[in-house]
Order: C-alpha cells, then structure tokens, then sequence
C-alpha cells in the first residue's frame, strides 16, 4: 500500500521549500525528496559557493589595482583555504535544512522520485500517493553529446576543487562560464573561454562587449566561433585536448581541466513525466498553465528552474517567487499567479554585468518608442576611485511616460544598483522621480540621475 500525502514536494531548493512549509503549516500531510544534499543548488552547489570565490577574487584584483597607488604587497588567493571558507557556507546546509523540515512535521526522504501514475510516485522501495504534487527538481548541466563529454567536469565539481589546475578550458560562454573564468584568471589560472554562439543573451550587446574585451586584456581567452566538438585526454600525461570548430575554423586547446558552462536543462529526464501524465514543453520543462499547475496534470504544480513559463528567468529568487505562488494557489486556490516584472539578473564577473527589463534592441523590436541613455562610466568617480578601467551603463526609457523599462549596468557595484534599477521598472517608477531621489553620498547608487 502507497503511503499517503496531502502533498509530495520533489526538490528542496529555492522552488520547493516554501511550498512544503506552507502547506505543511496549514496542517497537511507532507513528504519532500531529493536526490542530493539538501538545500538545492544555489546554496550548496551554485550562488552562494560562487560569490565567496568571487568575493575572494575581487580582493585580490582590488589590490592589485591599487598597488603603486597606496596599497602596498601582495594579494594572491589560496585555493585550498579559500575552499576551506567556502565550507564554511556550504557544509552545515543539507542537515539544518533537513532537520528544520523535519522539526516542521515534514517526512523527508532520499532518493529519486519517478512518477508512476498521475497520483503516485515512488523513491527507492517507497510508494508515495499525493493529493496534491509540487515539481521543483531544478536543471542540470546540458548534455553535451560530443566524444570525450565525460571528461568534462560541472560546475558543481569546479566549486569543490581542492585544488586549481593551472590550465583550465570552459566550455560555453554564458554566465557560468565567464564568472568562474574570472575567479580562475585572479588565482592565477590560464583561462580559456570556447563558445560556439552570441555569448550571454538577455544582456545588452554593447555592455557584454564592453566586458569580453576587458575579460580578454586581464588575459582571459576568449573564443566565440570555437564550439567544442571533441575532447580526449593525452596519453601519458595529465592533460585533455579540447578540439573546437570544423574545417579551416577548428583548433585544439591543451588544458589540464575542462569545465562545463555550457548551458542548463530542466531536470526533467528521470522524473517519470509520462507515467504522471505530465506534459513538457519543448525544452523539455514541466508546461505549466499561468497558476504554475501542470497543463495535463491537475495534482501537479512546478516552480524554479524545472519549468520555465513565458517571462520566468532561471534564478533563485524567481523560484522562490514561484514557490510561494504554488503554495498560495495550493492553499487557496488558483488565485496567484507569478509577477515577472523586473527580474534583475547579474554576472558575477569582475567587474559584474547587470541588467533588468527591456534590452535597448527588445524594445524597438517591440515597436515601443524609447530614450536610451547610454555612457562610458570608466571616468566617473566610483570607478575611479578603485581603479576599475571599464564601466558602461545604457537605460531604456518609454518616450511618453518616461516609465523606466530597463537598465543596464557594468562596473563597480553594478549588482547593488540593479536592485533600485528593479524597484523602478517593476513598479513603474518613472525616471524623473528616480532624478530627484536623494542618495547617499558617495555611492554608487548616487550615479544614477546621471544614467537618466
Ligand atoms: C554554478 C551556478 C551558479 C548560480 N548562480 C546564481 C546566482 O548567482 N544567482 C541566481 O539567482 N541564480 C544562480 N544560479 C541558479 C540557481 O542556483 C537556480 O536558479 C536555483 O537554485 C533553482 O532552484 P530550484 O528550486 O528550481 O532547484 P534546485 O535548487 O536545483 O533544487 C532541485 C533539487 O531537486 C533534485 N532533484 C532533481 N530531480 C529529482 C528527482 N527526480 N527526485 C528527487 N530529487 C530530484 C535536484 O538534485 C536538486 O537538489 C546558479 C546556478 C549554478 C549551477
């Protein structure tokens, strides 16, 4: 006999917390299951690893900046004990998510959940039924499909080295890609970049030039037209071969690791989707209808990275937002749906790319008619003052309401000054009140009158 739940939350990251919380405070009957440590990716395996490192790394481009103008000696990042700090974050996570859950009433469970009829799915020897079943089981790395692709290691993997090979290889040029390219070059790696596509779409083209062309004079390699086609480790020695392009286009490039950022899938291969009677969309994500509840399944509800509705971004506060969605709608009925206004969405490199709403090029493919602000920022005191050599900053504003409707930002503290950036777009502050706010004085949030 199946075990019985008011509700079967599969996934304990950003998408399914809330969920199994709320519902479970309003008394049901909740089981959660994951297969790896809990806490999902953002905190054991994703964002916060990442940002140590790159806080890491930031110190010692900062210092280094500044020698010869007041700052004396040498910063250099120790991997291993910068590894042993990371720990620190990540180590105690999965038991006090996990005792947390239990503490709330929560049955939790390891393992694989596979549906295998529209109410029923199992984990290991356990048949668990549901009334109601939330999917927030997240993405994974793209499957490469290419000979030697088992050589390639993840990003999840990149974030528990014990120590950094001197050469390094990143395969794809998106966000992961270039922020762990960046830690790597300020550890003093040789650091390749391979993309075989426009890297980092959604974020302006000029500001990602802008950034590949710094990235490439701190002495990042960065290919564009170099798609990684093969990989084979060399014989005899402890390196790989990372063939690229096709014809007169191709090369090979010696590296001791290779790292994955090419892209992630929703991780929906091994959830049993047809047993559940649960349709995917051609992504290969959960297709949900604008409540977040399965389009074929009605017990079933998707948040986070595992379904991707029109206007969603893969992100941890976006899961989280879509969570709480999902255990409203759960609780009360469909009534809620998701709010996509304003997503801001950052790269962590150094100095970071930011951006939120309308790309300059989106609006105008939109017909809207637009102001566009735009600026090299590389002058201007905030840079300046911490020796950053490249800044830009472009704003989309609606001609006649003078709505904010993106903004664009790369430079010192670009990941704090979206946020206000994000405030205005989402709840319609137009740019003239953004003008007459009085900020802090000197910060970066002060420059922005002077990106309007
Ligand atoms: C290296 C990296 C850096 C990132 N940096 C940022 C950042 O700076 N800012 C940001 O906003 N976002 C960032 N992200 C994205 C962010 O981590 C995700 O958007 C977020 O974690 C998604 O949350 P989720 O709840 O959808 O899934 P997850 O947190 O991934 O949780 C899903 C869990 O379900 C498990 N699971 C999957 N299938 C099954 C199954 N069948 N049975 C049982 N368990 C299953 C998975 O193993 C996983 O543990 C980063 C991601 C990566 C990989």
């Amino acid at each position: 006999m199946p075990e019985e739940f008011d509700l079967v939350v599969i996934g304990t990251g950003s998408g399914g917390s809330t969920p199994a919380s709320k519902c479970r405070a309003a008394g049901w009957r909740v089981a959660i299951v994951d297969d790896q440590p809990y806490g999902g990716t953002c905190a054991v395996r994703g964002c916060d690893p990442k940002k140590v490192l790159v806080g890491a790394a930031d110190v010692a481009s900062w210092h280094n900046r500044m020698s010869e103008h007041g700052v004396a000696g040498d910063a250099r990042i120790d991997w291993p004990a910068l590894m042993a700090f990371k720990r620190t974050f990540t180590d105690p996570v999965p038991a006090s998510r996990e005792s947390a859950l239990e503490k709330a009433g929560i049955e939790t469970l390891h393992g694989t959940a596979r549906f295998v009829a529209d109410d029923r799915l199992v984990v290991g020897q356990r048949e668990l039924s549901g009334k109601h079943f939330v999917i927030a089981a997240g993405s994974g790395p793209r499957p490469l499909e290419i000979p030697g692709d088992d050589l390639v290691i993840s990003s999840t993997e990149f974030l528990e080295l014990e120590t950094l090979p001197s050469r390094i290889a990143f395969v794809g040029a998106g966000y992961i890609s270039l922020e762990f390219a960046h830690i790597a070059r300020q550890a003093g790696a040789e650091v390749f970049v391979l993309g075989g596509g426009a890297p980092l779409p959604g974020f302006d083209e000029a500001l990602v030039e802008r950034l590949l062309s710094h990235s490439r004079t701190i002495g990042i390699d960065i290919r564009l037209d170099a798609n990684v086609t093969k990989i084979e480790s060399v014989e005899g020695s402890e390196t790989f071969r990372v063939h690229t392009g096709s014809g007169r286009g191709s090369g090979v490039i010696e590296a001791a690791l290779v790292v994955h950022g090419a892209g992630r899938v929703p991780n929906t291969a091994h959830l049993g989707t047809k047993d559940g009677h649960i349709r995917l969309d051609r992504n290969g994500a959960v297709e949900v209808n604008e409540f977040l509840q399965s389009t074929t399944n009605p017990r079933v509800y998707a948040a986070g990275d595992v379904a991707l509705p029109p206007g969603s971004l893969p992100l941890t506060p976006v899961g989280g937002h879509e969570g709480a969605i999902v255990a409203h709608n759960l609780l009360q009925g469909n009534t809620r749906r998701p709010d996509y206004r304003g997503i801001p969405s950052v790269v962590f490199t150094l100095p970071p790319l930011a951006a939120v709403g309308l790309t300059e090029k989106a609006a105008r493919e939109k017909g809207i008619a637009v102001r566009v602000e735009s600026g090299d920022t590389s002058g201007w005191y905030s840079n300046r003052r911490v020796r950053e050599p490249v800044g830009m900053f472009k704003t989309v504003i609606e001609a006649d309401s003078d709505r904010i409707l993106g903004a664009h930002l790369l430079g010192v503290h670009a990941e704090e000054v979206i946020n206000l950036f994000a405030l205005a777009v989402r709840f319609g502050i137009p740019a003239k009140d953004l003008r007459q706010m009085i900020y802090a004085y000197p910060t970066s949030g002060s420059d922005i009158p002077y990106m309007l």
